[in-house]
């Protein structure tokens, strides 16, 4: 795994806990409750990919897939500012792209092994994974038949991942109280949806005002532990 790169999260403990930053080759997942940081992440690391190497980036481009409509340019340009870029150049260097239903995700995934090979796409951002599969696959009755589309999602995605030296970040919405949600186990907090990729899980959960914990989940390679950043007005920090 020598030639794994990292993107920073704009956070130096968050990198630290990550054993450095998000990896290219991998796909990372951030799972949480509602409002706790997930979508935040994803747009910092889109901005943040762009960064030269000696700066914790990969001088590369970003993929968005927006399944929830949360993705705002508004934000790319303050967090591009907190970084002393320029707004419209980080602007042209993230193609978003709005999945209307899983089928489109799964499409729009397939249709980007032929664009990353002629871009220098260093990042695909999927938020959510999920979202899309639980709306159109409800219930405990649909369960099989969701997963098995979902794994084939995310087998789509480490592909792409390895073949084209990519990270990807995938974000999961789950619920502190899993009963509310019909009984749907994959909806609990560290539900096993991406439980048989390969890849690595973090936790996020709310804390004071601004700050946020992330925890990483079964992953054999780094130490175990939580660690807490801060979403500012101009991205995450420390
Ligand atoms: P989710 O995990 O549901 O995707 P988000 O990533 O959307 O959560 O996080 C939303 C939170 O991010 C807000 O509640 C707020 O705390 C913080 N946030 C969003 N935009 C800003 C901003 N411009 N300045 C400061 N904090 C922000
Ligand atoms: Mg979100």
């Amino acid at each position: 795994r020598m030639s794994v790169r990292k993107i920073t999260t704009g956070s130096k403990a968050l990198d630290d806990l990550l054993g450095g930053g998000i990896e290219t080759k991998q796909i990372t997942e951030f799972f949480g409750e509602f409002g706790t940081g997930k979508t935040q992440i994803c747009h910092q690391l889109s901005v943040n990919v762009q960064l030269p190497e000696d700066k914790g980036g990969l001088n590369g481009k970003a993929v968005y897939i927006d399944t929830e409509g949360t993705f705002r340019w508004e934000r790319i340009e303050q967090m591009a500012r907190g970084l002393g870029l320029d707004p419209d150049k980080v602007m042209d260097n993230i193609y978003w792209i709005r999945a209307i239903n899983s089928h489109h995700q799964m499409a729009i995934v397939d249709q980007l092994f032929d664009m990353l090979d002629k871009d220098n796409i260093r990042l695909v951002v999927v938020d959510s994974l999920t979202s899309h599969f639980r709306a159109e696959f409800p219930g405990r009755e649909n369960l099989a038949a969701r997963q098995q589309l979902l794994n084939r999602h995310l087998h789509q995605l480490m592909r792409l991942a390895e073949v084209y030296d990519v990270a990807v970040v995938v974000t999961n919405q789950v619920m502190a109280r899993p009963d509310v949600f019909y009984g749907d186990p994959t909806a609990a907090v560290g539900g096993n949806v991406v439980a048989h990729a390969p890849g690595i899980r973090v936790q996020l959960k709310k804390s004071r005002n601004n700050k946020r914990i992330a925890r990483i989940v079964d992953a054999p390679h780094l130490p175990e532990g939580e660690t807490v950043f801060a979403i500012t007005e101009y991205g995450v920090r420390d």
